[in-house]
């Protein structure tokens, strides 16, 4: 065992890793750590995925071993390269590279096949000629054995004929399917005689129409870690049931590697539905923009919606690796995007839903720059300035023409500080025909620059603002949970009617300050009092797009901090 297979100490234990390690010392694999994200390029990659990405290739790192990328392409009718391109830029912007390893199990096609004839030929596969209904009910149940298939005692000879011709296109889809033959009368399912290959007549995105057969995912998914040299083959509970098919193909092959399967629970979250089909149809149907729409639990979602990477895996790895389903908070995902962005988001201001205030007493002509702490959390971020003048924006619900007991922000004769700038006082709201109003009369006290008064009189509440005349239009979507319930239902139909019908929330007309004119899509900022903001690509020069990531209240540690007391 090289040293490079110890795991550093600091790093995080989990029971895969444990097995990880006994297998080292025990010299099972040859002290070699190969893994591999296998996604099925039929969908975007969603935050479960991630968890998987994170594990596998976290483990090869920790391991100093290798982690591949291979897409599991056995299945034609719902794949696509959109899929296969949307993945590789996921993977590779959660931070995580498969160097040269990048794998199709489509590649293995031709071996794939060679390995039925070699089952066909040790007599462990046989070609099955009932219909496909007849196949199904002879599986029997949980509680009742199969049925053996009339044509389990095909002679090796007539298997070989039939499967070669199946492959040459000679029947139609559905007429034959190699089996594998085990046990019919198995308690386990999955090994009475699980079909290997069917006739499938549809054209896949790589292999086009070279093949009307295709293997089925049990079959080819074991192999294809064989041929790879996979030594853990880390996959979800749902595969617990079919690892004795797995190890049973494992043994009955000549395979490069022993590779073994470990089961994960895999990762649910709350207000969210994981299932690539679930999300492919809020797509197909407009319930969302698209895979990337900020609301979606998919990593293009996330990304765009101003997730990070670091944030993520932050996640992936503090919520560990469990053997039992359970149901994750979103809540603590956003508590790690949260703590991330209060690290390295520079601050600005923005005033969402305007309010206009007039400065009496300030000059007409007269602007002052304002120095402004970029992020109080990293000094090397610097400073920049901030136009202020005579009329500013705040928001309109920092005031309140009859304020409640506990509402301290700006009314009729009220001091308070806008931030970074001067205390003001508001002198008289004017309101419209309606009674609504329109725009605040304040004057400011000159002596206050900075935001503190020289006779040390205090305020109870600092407001944002922006300068008027300098300020940049622009949109801003602030979204809400996309479902309006706890664990959706996840049987179809139920959960479109648990969808929140005001999850968007689309503001045409903010005003930030004039810093953010020309913002990069992508960048993140967060906007003072309000949270934090990315900014879209739809943005145009001069008119950005801002989304909000996540609020600034930090309702987790407060979850938290309830469980503990
Ligand atoms: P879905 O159920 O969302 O359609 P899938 O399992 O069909 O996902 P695959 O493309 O087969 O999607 O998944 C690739 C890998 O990601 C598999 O190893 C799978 O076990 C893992 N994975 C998928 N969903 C999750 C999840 N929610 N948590 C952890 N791992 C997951
Ligand atoms: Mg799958």
């Amino acid at each position: 065992m090289s040293s490079s297979s110890t795991p550093a100490p600091e790093v995080r234990q989990d029971f895969i890793r444990e097995i990880v390690t006994a297998d080292n010392a025990s010299g099972r694999h040859g002290g070699r750590v190969a893994t591999r994200f296998p996604p099925e390029p039929n969908g975007y990659l969603h935050i479960g995925h991630a968890k998987s990405i994170c594990l596998n290739f976290g483990i090869a790192r920790d391991f100093g071993g290798t982690c591949n990328l291979r897409f599991d392409d056995t299945n034609p009718v719902t794949e696509d390269v959109e899929y296969v391109e949307s993945i590789q830029a996921d993977v590779r912007w959660l931070g995580f590279d498969w160097d040269d390893r990048l794998y199709y199990a489509s590649d293995y096609f031709e071996r794939l096949y060679a390995c039925a004839e070699d089952l066909i030929r040790a007599g462990k596969a046989y070609v099955d000629s009932s219909d496909p209904e007849e196949i199904r009910q002879s599986r029997g149940t949980l509680t009742e054995p199969g049925r053996e298939s009339p044509d389990r005692g095909r002679s090796v000879d007539e298997n070989l004929d039939l499967f070669r011709r199946m492959r040459a296109g000679e029947f139609p889809d559905g007429a034959h399917v190699l089996r594998a033959k085990i046990d019919m009368a198995s308690p386990n399912m999955n090994l009475r005689d699980p079909i290997l290959y069917r006739i499938r007549r549809a054209h896949h995105h790589r292999t086009g129409d070279a093949w009307c057969i295709y293997p089925m995912y049990d079959y080819a998914h074991p192999l294809s870690d064989g041929f790879e040299g996979i030594t853990h083959s880390i996959c979800t509970l749902e595969f617990e049931d079919h690892r004795p098919l797995y190890d049973w193909l494992v043994a009955s092959l000549p395979l490069a590697a022993r590779p073994q399967q470990i089961e994960f629970a895999r990762l649910n979250l709350t207000y969210t539905v994981m299932s690539k089909r679930k999300l492919l149809q809020l797509v197909t149907e407009g319930h969302v923009s698209g895979w990337d729409d900020p609301r979606m639990p998919t990593i293009s979602g996330l990304r765009r919606r101003g997730y990070t990477p670091e944030a993520i895996r932050r996640f992936a790895d503090e919520i560990g690796v469990a053997k039992r389903e359970n149901v994750i908070d979103v809540g603590l995902l956003e508590f790690f995007v949260r703590e991330d962005l209060n690290r390295r988001a520079p601050r600005a201001m923005a005033v969402l839903r305007p309010l206009k205030v007039v400065l009496e007493n300030y000059p007409d002509d007269l602007v002052e720059e304002m120095d402004v702490v970029n992020n109080p959390e990293d000094p090397s971020a610097g400073t920049r300035k901030v136009p202020f003048s005579k009329v500013l924006y705040i928001e309109q619900d920092d005031f309140q023409l009859d304020p409640p007991k506990k509402f301290f922000r700006l009314a009729p004769g009220r001091e308070v500080r806008l931030r970074n700038a001067y205390l003001i006082t508001c002198r008289e709201a004017v309101l419209d025909a309606s009674g609504a109003v329109v725009e605040l009369r304040c004057t400011y006290d000159p002596a206050t620059r900075g935001g503190d008064a020289p006779d040390g009189r205090k305020v109870k509440a600092t407001l944002h603002w922006v300068s008027a005349a300098h300020a940049v239009s622009a949109e801003v979507r602030l979204y809400d949970r996309l479902f309006n319930v706890e664990e959706p239902v996840t049987d179809d139909g139920t959960f479109l009617t648990q969808l929140n019908p005001s999850s968007l929330d689309v503001l045409p007309a903010c005003h930030v300050e004039p810093s953010l004119a020309s913002v990069e899509a992508g960048s993140r900022f967060q906007f003072e009092r309000l949270g934090y903001f990315a900014v879209d690509p739809d943005s145009r020069p001069g008119h950005p797009v801002f989304n909000r990531t996540v609020g600034l209240k930090d309702t987790w540690a407060k979850i938290a901090r309830g469980a503990q007391a």
